[in-house]
């Protein structure tokens, strides 16, 4: 049985019951612009005295989904593996250095942890269609987990995005619509879509369950540590995978099982900064021309920013940029000190660890957790060998 109370808009507070929005708060939406982030992304608020009653007798991640377990698609996703990479802790002096290895998901990416639940959503409602945007990876995520569960996944991407992921999106079957201009385009085309068929719509933060989803990375965190680490580091695109991250620790705190925030540090590509701008000088600009070689944090207006920077300034957290080079040269590196071949988002946020140490807003000693989100085969031409 879910413990699911109600949602509630993270802008004006209003609550509503499970079927009674699928989307954004109905009143603040009104509000919303296209070519800004998203107004009115609900959060899902729980009966958390009956979770810490249940995960005394057992700490099961599931305990904090919106969706009963009957649901969910005929595929395991998540229960990733966190470690110690031996070698680049003793190679750089971090001996409480982890990473969290989502490439291990079915399509390679955190993104099954989303699409899992929208699926599960999908199927619970007796929907055969769902529809999302993408820079690839949600893409190819939502035509995996779809596959799995008989459901038509239905798809809007730029035209820049990489062979690996394309190929993913057309072997699972999905309909593929590419769109002339960017992943921003691409979310007007899939928002567009949705509201003119009868169909779940699974853009990031637009479906709340997307955050939700994302979350049970940081509940696996918690409970593989048994601890609430120093610090979390995340690629930031939409900004969704943050909020998720984030969710995850207010929901333990508000069960009662831990009583204090990691502090989050999200790291951007440098021409796809709208996130450490926004955290920065407090005001919202859209990044101003988004091209990276991390394809899947290229965003010019992200969805979730304004969560996003909420939850850097709940946690005490930074935000920081990396540029190509860097990227490029650290997914080298860590492909030949840890064995983990990720692709450049991931390569990204052990960027943003050197900085973040050069700045000492991070502690050598501290315990730090590394976020590796997408495997780096999903982009082989990407790479400088
Ligand atoms: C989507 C994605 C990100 C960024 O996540 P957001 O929720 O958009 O911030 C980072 N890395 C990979 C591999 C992704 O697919
Ligand atoms: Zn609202």
């Amino acid at each position: 049985m879910s413990h699911f109370l109600n949602w509630r808009c993270i802008n004006c507070g209003k609550e509503y019951e499970l079927d009674e929005v699928h989307y954004l708060c109905t009143q603040c939406s009104k509000k919303w612009i296209t070519g800004s982030p998203l107004i009115g992304v609900l959060e899902a608020i729980f009966d958390y005295q009956a979770i810490a009653r249940e995960w005394e007798k057992k700490q099961n991640p599931r305990l904090f989904s919106v969706l009963d377990e009957q649901f969910y698609p005929p595929i395991p996703v998540g229960n990733t593996p966190l470690f110690k990479p031996d070698r680049l802790n003793k190679n750089l002096n971090l001996p409480n250095l982890f990473i969290k290895n989502d490439a291990l998901n079915p399509s390679g990416s955190l993104k099954d942890r989303a699409s899992e639940l929208v699926v599960a959503d999908a199927i619970r409602l007796g929907i055969d269609k769902i529809v999302c945007a993408s820079t690839g990876n949600a893409a190819s995520s939502l035509a995996c987990i779809c596959a799995a569960a008989g459901k038509e996944a239905i798809i809007f991407v730029p035209k820049s995005i990489p062979k690996g992921k394309l190929v993913q999106i057309k072997v699972h079957g999905a309909k593929l619509y590419t769109v002339s201009g960017t992943y921003d385009d691409a979310f007007n085309s899939a928002l567009a879509y949705s509201a003119n068929n009868d169909c779940l719509n699974r853009n990031t933060a637009f479906n709340p369950l997307t955050i939700e989803g994302k979350k049970t990375a940081g509940i696996e965190i918690y409970l593989q540590l048994n601890d609430v680490p120093d610090w979390i580091i995340i690629p930031v695109g939409d900004g969704v995978i943050l909020s998720g991250i984030y969710k995850a620790f207010i929901d333990l705190k508000a069960a009662g099982i831990i009583d204090h925030l990691p502090k989050l540090l999200s790291v951007q590509a440098e021409s796809s900064d709208a996130i450490t701008a926004y955290w920065e000088t407090g005001t919202y600009h859209n990044a101003h021309n988004p091209q990276t070689i991390a394809d899947s944090i290229s965003v010019k207006t992200p969805a979730n920013a304004h969560w996003a920077v909420n939850a850097l300034y709940q946690t005490q957290g930074k935000s920081v940029r990396v540029s190509d080079n860097e990227i490029l040269s650290d997914q080298k590196y860590l492909a030949q000190m840890t064995g983990i071949f990720v692709e450049p988002s991931s390569a990204a946020v052990f960027s943003g660890l050197r900085k973040a140490l050069t700045n000492k807003w991070i502690k050598p000693e501290e315990k730090i957790v590394m976020l590796s989100t997408g495997t780096g085969l999903k982009d082989i031409n990407a790479i400088k060998l």
